[in-house]
């Protein structure tokens, strides 16, 4: 009978005589098993949307039902609001999470402008924006354009510069640049914020890693955004790097390949 497929990794190691020593480990099992944790992840999260949805809706209808309640009521509502809306953006950075570890890069996908996403990302969050006062600046070249599904280039532009917006205190610098560079095409945002202690560096794209949690939860994180630009980079052939010094600010880029770009 036919042998069932195996994925085999394998280390080369060089002996002191010359001869050299390939070692190949077995992790076929490994990688069903991470499967199973993927699909029951999705499951749930997928499960958990319509209840949480039907949770919502009817705070919404009792808080615009006419005296429904004293204030002290009207504020169990207010935080019931605000607690449902934190658990469905969970849900919903979980189930992109899943979709960008299903594989399988989207063929063939459109041709995506990331400027224009950087325009709609910047106006929806101009109030968080004044009200910080921030300065942003932008370097944005229009007409350099992407082969890719619009909804993983929108994550990668969102999640980085709602961190950068969320992690930058009042009156400090943001600046967003999509551009040549090379034989790439880069994404970068750089903000003049509070920057990330060197030790964490390596684990911020780990899922929920925080480097302080009590302050992400606090500006509403899931804690999945990192690792969620990082896999939709990685599904164009692309790479995330991270640059900080604490008290000086952030540096997060995203580099494509030339051969994932497209015309618009
Ligand atoms: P979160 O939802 O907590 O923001 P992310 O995966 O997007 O999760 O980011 C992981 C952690 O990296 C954050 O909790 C924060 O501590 C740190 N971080 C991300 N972006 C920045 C930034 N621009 N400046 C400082 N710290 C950042």
């Amino acid at each position: 009978p036919a042998l069932p497929e195996r994925t085999l990794e394998g280390n080369r190691y060089m002996l002191p005589n010359g001869h050299s020593l390939m070692v190949f480990r077995d992790i076929s099992r490994l990688l069903q098993l991470e499967q199973v944790r993927r699909d029951f992840v999705a499951n749930v999260s997928h499960e958990l949307r319509s209840p949480l949805t039907v949770v919502s809706g009817f705070i919404e209808t009792l808080q615009d039902t006419p005296g429904c309640g004293n204030d002290e009521a009207l504020g169990y509502l207010q935080l019931m609001a605000q607690q449902t809306a934190r658990m469905q953006d969970l849900v919903d950075d979980l189930l992109t999470l899943a979709r960008l570890e299903a594989g399988a890069p989207p063929q063939p996908g459109e041709a995506v402008c990331p400027a224009g996403l950087v325009e709609q990302t910047l106006s929806a969050m101009q109030e968080q924006v004044q009200s910080k006062q921030l300065r942003l600046s932008t370097d944005l070249d229009r007409a350099l354009c992407l082969q890719a599904h619009s909804l993983d280039i929108t994550s990668i532009v969102r999640n980085l510069i709602e961190n950068a917006v969320k992690y930058t205190p009042a009156g400090e610098r943001i600046h967003v640049v999509w551009r040549r560079q090379g034989e790439e095409a880069v994404f970068i945002v750089e903000d003049t914020g509070e920057g990330i202690p060197p030790e964490h560096l390596h684990r911020l794209t780990e899922r929920f890693y925080r480097v302080d949690k009590g302050r992400s939860r606090a500006s509403g994180g899931t804690g999945l955004g990192l690792s969620i630009v990082k896999h939709a980079a990685a599904r164009y052939d692309g790479r995330l790097e991270l640059e900080s010094a604490p008290g000086r600010g952030s540096r997060f880029s995203v580099h494509f390949p030339a051969q994932r770009l497209g015309q618009a």
